[in-house]
C-alpha cells in the first residue's frame, strides 16, 4: 500500500467509474465529454470553487492563434477552433471573439515560451493562414502604438480570445445537468493504492472513492498528488504577473489583442515579452495587459510556496513598458499573480501514467492551454474511455526525457 490512512477501513468507498481530480480548465472539459456518456457515473473533485483566483485558470479572457512556430501546435489550434465552433453551435453560446492578435516586436532567431516572430510567419505562410505585416509606421498609424523604428509586426485576423469564464461555467452547467457529480471545496486528501488495480481516494471531507479511472487534472498541484504514486514530474511553477489599466476614452478603439516579443535584458531584469488584450466588454474603459516571462526567484516547485504578492519590481516594468510603448494609459485598476505550470520544452502532458494505466493525467499547460480546452477535454475523455484519438498526441508523452 503506497499511502496510509487507517479511518479508510471504517466505511464503504463510493464507486465511480471516472473520478476526476481538478475543477480546471482540463478537469471541466473532460467531464464535459464524458457526461456525453450516460451510463458513466462521473465525479469531480475541485479543492476551491470553480474559476477560483489560485488556479491557472482563473481570469476572463484567453488568447487563441494559429500562429504559433510550431506546425503540431498550430494544427492542433485548428482542430481545437472546430470543437468550439461545434460547442458555441450545439449550446447557442459565444465563447470565441475574433478579434485578431498582433505580434510585434524585434525579430531575432531564437524562440521565446510564446515562440517567436520568424516561427509564426514561416507556419502562417505554410499553411496559408491569413496574416498582414506591418512596419512600425503602419502599426502606429492603426492602433495606439508609439513601436521602435526597428519593430515589425504580424497581424493574424482570425486569432481572437476565448471567454474563458463563460467556458468553464459551460462546461460545468452542461456537465451537471447530465449527471456529472461535483464537489467544490473539497480536495483529494489521500490516494491509497493497495495493488495496481485497487485505489481509494480519500478527500478532505472523508468521503471515499473507489474509481475504476481517474483522471489526473491538479495543474501546478500534480506533484502533490502524484506523490501517492510514488511519481514525480520535472514541472516548474511560474508566478505570472497580469493586471488591469484604464486607458483614455479617445484611444479605446486603438487597441488590438497583442503580444510584444524583445530580447531579455538582464541588466534591468527586464525579461522583454508582455501581452494586452483589447478593451473589455463590460468596461471599455480597461484593458488587461501582463508580463510573459518570470524570474527564477518567482519559480517553485510547489503551489506552498507560490508567489502570490505582485513583485513591485516587475509591476514597475510592466508599467513602464506600457507608458513607453502605448498611448493613453492611465493608472493600474489591479493587479494578480496566477501559475503558469511550466514543462522544459512548454509542451503539455497528456497521457496515462505508466504504471498506473487507469489513471490518465493533464499537466504542463506551461500558459498556453486553455486555447485548446476543448480537443484536451475530448482526449482525456478517448484516453479513459480507451477510444481511438482524434489527434496524435506523441509529443505530449510522459516518459519524455525533458520530463524526468
Ligand atoms: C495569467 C495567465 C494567462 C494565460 N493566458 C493564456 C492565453 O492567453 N491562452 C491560452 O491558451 N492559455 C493561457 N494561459 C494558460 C491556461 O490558462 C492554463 O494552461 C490552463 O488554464 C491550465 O488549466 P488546468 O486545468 O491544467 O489547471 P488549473 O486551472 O490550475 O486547474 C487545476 C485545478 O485543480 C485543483 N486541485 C489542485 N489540487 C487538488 C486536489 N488535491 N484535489 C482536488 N482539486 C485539486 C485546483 O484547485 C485547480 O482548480 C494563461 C494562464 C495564466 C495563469
Amino acid at each position: 500500500m503506497l499511502g496510509t490512512n487507517s479511518s479508510v477501513n471504517s466505511q464503504l468507498p463510493i464507486k465511480v467509474d471516472v473520478l476526476i481530480i481538478g475543477g480546471g480548465m482540463a478537469g471541466l472539459s473532460t467531464a464535459y465529454y464524458l457526461s456525453q456518456y450516460s451510463h458513466l457515473k462521473t465525479v469531480v473533485l475541485e479543492a476551491n470553487r470553480i474559476g477560483n483566483s489560485y488556479c491557472s485558470s482563473y481570469g476572463e479572457e484567453r488568447m487563441y492563434r494559429r500562429m504559433y512556430s510550431s506546425e503540431y501546435l498550430s494544427d492542433l489550434q485548428e482542430k481545437s477552433l472546430q470543437e468550439w465552433r461545434l460547442i458555441e453551435a450545439k449550446h447557442n453560446c459565444q465563447l470565441l471573439r475574433e478579434n485578431g492578435l498582433l505580434f510585434y516586436g524585434e525579430v531575432w532567431q531564437e524562440e521565446t515560451i510564446e515562440g517567436s516572430i520568424l516561427g509564426a510567419k514561416r507556419v502562417m505562410e505554410q499553411k496559408n493562414i491569413p496574416f498582414e505585416e506591418l512596419d512600425a509606421t503602419a502599426m502606429a498609424e492603426r492602433w495606439a502604438m508609439k513601436p521602435r523604428s526597428d519593430f515589425i509586426g504580424l497581424y493574424e485576423m482570425t486569432a481572437g480570445m476565448v471567454w474563458a469564464y463563460k467556458a468553464l461555467q459551460l462546461f460545468h452547467q452542461e456537465a451537471k445537468a447530465k449527471g456529472v457529480t461535483f464537489y467544490q471545496e473539497e480536495a483529494v486528501d489521500t490516494i491509497l493504492v493497495s495493488e495496481p488495480e485497487r485505489i481509494i481516494v480519500k478527500s478532505t471531507k472523508g468521503r471515499l472513492f473507489a474509481p475504476t479511472k481517474i483522471v489526473l487534472a491538479a495543474g501546478a498541484w500534480t506533484n502533490e498528488l502524484l506523490h501517492h504514486f510514488q511519481q514525480s514530474l520535472d514541472l516548474e511553477i511560474w508566478s505570472m504577473l497580469w493586471g488591469y489599466y484604464r486607458i483614455e476614452t479617445r484611444e479605446q478603439e486603438h487597441f488590438p489583442q497583442w503580444f510584444c516579443f524583445q530580447k531579455d535584458n538582464p541588466k534591468t531584469g527586464d525579461g522583454g515579452l508582455y501581452y494586452g488584450f483589447p478593451c473589455n466588454d463590460h468596461d471599455s474603459s480597461l484593458i488587461k495587459v501582463g508580463i510573459d516571462w518570470c524570474p527564477p526567484e518567482y519559480r517553485t516547485r510547489t503551489m506552498k510556496d507560490f508567489k502570490r504578492e505582485p513583485d513591485p519590481k516587475l509591476a514597475q516594468l510592466l508599467d513602464r513598458f506600457l507608458r513607453h510603448n502605448w498611448r493613453g494609459i492611465n493608472e493600474c485598476l489591479s493587479l494578480h499573480c496566477c501559475p503558469y505550470t511550466m514543462t522544459k520544452d512548454t509542451l503539455f502532458v497528456l497521457d496515462r501514467l505508466p504504471s498506473f494505466p487507469q489513471v490518465t493525467i493533464f499537466t504542463g499547460g506551461s500558459g498556453q492551454a486553455f486555447k485548446f480546452a476543448p480537443i484536451l477535454g475530448k482526449l482525456l475523455s478517448e484516453l479513459v474511455l480507451e477510444q481511438e484519438l482524434s489527434f496524435d498526441i506523441t509529443p505530449f508523452n510522459i516518459q519524455r526525457v525533458q520530463l524526468n
